[in-house]
């Protein structure tokens, strides 16, 4: 064996260190690696109503470690960790934008899924089985992976750029994002602009949405004097209810014939559906055949647009739909304003007049996306809680050519899309990050 001199032996030290480091960084930044550090994400199971927010909180962690992002967890509320990313940009100064996600998921019925829904499971196609593949851990690895991406080409933001991995959106989100929003280390951030998620669509157009519809849980209730079921009478618990339902049953319709003509979307409609319906004298044996109950129930979930006047609507609802002349009651399990704290509809403006809609959509043009007309969303989603704090918050998520299975058996997303979307997420972060402007005509009111 031969000695090699220490100058040799440094310079080869030196080279292999060099070999190793950047035979590191390229298998960080290889396809295979973004893959499977998304199926790592999968595989936690944060389905409610036991998600592992700590495992999935240790792995966003983690991640933004091997990124050199600053990083903390916050629990507003015990047991639900809040982990919040920042990438600061070279001037302090200006306000900085959020990048909003969710580290929960909605439970599975596993036995009606092909694969298991935390194995994230690729098939012979590509395409990555798993609860939250689309709804939404796709969107939180893909916004890290876009920034890996922006760091490794050297990249530095002006602008400071912030990530949220928050709880519990999939239940209301009010032990979540609300906290966060209404917390002093919300303040301190001096956030100008939120992008949280959108919904996948099934051509090759991506979504955009500038507002969410205001969820009205509505449960209407009759009462009425009980008798033999043979008997005909005025007043029944179940007859005052049915003429309810078959009054809201005609709206529905109505609704749904605009909707059906394409003179609304899913978003400016709205949707009334009957939930459940509860009634009956039960006994072990079953319900008692021969008595006409006195109670009658009947819950609804109503999604109402921006657009649509809040009180005029309750004021339908307590005169045609619960009206106390036919012995009826109504309450709201919940109810979402539609306008923001300064009393005007909680909407983002999408068109040339807002400087950050600018940038999103020509930065999803410059990377090769295509984007259908701004939206609102059908469901809530965390951005609401923004909005209505009157910041401007566009959801989006960056899923084209793909079924929305959100919430639904055997979720996928396709690797080559996941793929896509982490350069779609660059160009958007990139344009964020560089937009230096701190005034401009109209800018005031999007606090730039
Ligand atoms: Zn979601």
């Amino acid at each position: 064996m031969k000695i090699v001199n220490s100058k040799h032996f440094f310079h080869l030290c030196f080279l292999s260190f060099l070999f190793f480091t950047c035979k590191a960084s390229q298998n960080q930044s290889s396809s295979s690696s973004i893959i499977s550090r998304f199926q790592e994400y999968l595989q936690i199971n944060t389905a409610h109503p036991n998600p592992r927010y700590y495992e999935a909180a240790d792995f966003i962690l983690s991640q933004a470690e091997s990124l050199s992002l600053e990083s903390q967890t916050i629990e507003f509320v015990e047991n639900k960790p809040l982990v919040l990313l920042k990438w600061p940009g070279k001037d302090p100064k200006l306000p900085a934008v959020l990048l909003s996600s969710h580290t929960d998921v909605v439970p599975v019925e596993s036995h009606k899924w092909t694969h298991p829904p935390f194995a994230a499971h690729i098939d012979s196609d590509g395409n990555i089985y798993a609860r939250g593949s689309q709804d939404m851990k796709s969107v939180g690895m893909q916004y890290l992976e876009a920034i890996r991406k922006l760091k490794d080409s050297g990249f530095e933001p002006t602008r400071t750029i912030y990530l949220s991995y928050v709880p519990d959106e999939e239940i209301g989100g009010r032990d979540g994002a609300e906290k966060l929003v209404e917390s002093d280390v919300f303040q301190k951030m001096n956030v100008a602009f939120v992008l949280d998620e959108g919904m996948p669509s099934a051509d090759d157009k991506y979504r955009a949405y500038y507002a969410d519809r205001s969820p009205m849980w509505l449960v209407i209730k009759a009462t009425g004097a009980p008798g033999h079921g043979a008997r005909l009478y005025d007043n029944t618990a179940m007859e005052n209810l049915l003429k309810s339902i078959e009054s809201i049953r005609r709206f529905r319709a109505s609704e749904f014939d605009m909707l059906k003509a394409g003179l609304k979307t899913t978003g400016e409609v709205i949707s009334v559906n009957l939930v459940f319906l509860k009634s009956g004298t039960q006994t072990p044996a079953g319900f008692v055949m021969n008595l006409q109950p006195s109670e009658a129930e009947a819950g609804i979930d109503i999604r109402v647009p921006p657009t649509v006047d809040q009180d005029a609507f309750e004021r339908r609802i307590a005169e045609e739909w619960a009206p106390a002349s036919r012995n009826m009651t109504y309450e709201f399990k919940e109810k979402f304003s539609t306008l923001d704290i300064f009393g005007k509809p909680a909407v983002t403006i999408a068109d040339s007049s807002n400087p950050w809609w600018v940038l999103l959509e020509e930065a999803v043009l410059n990377a090769g996306g295509k984007l259908e007309k701004p939206d609102i969303f059908r469901g809530a989603t965390d951005a609401s809680f923004f909005r209505q704090r009157g910041f401007p918050a566009v959801g989006f998520s960056p899923i084209a050519n793909t079924p929305g299975l959100a919430h639904d058996h055997n979720e996928f997303l396709n690797q080559q899309e996941y793929l896509k979307g982490i350069e779609i997420y660059a160009a958007i972060i990139k344009a964020f990050a560089s937009y230096a402007e701190q005034t401009e005509s109209k800018a005031s009111k999007y606090e730039l």
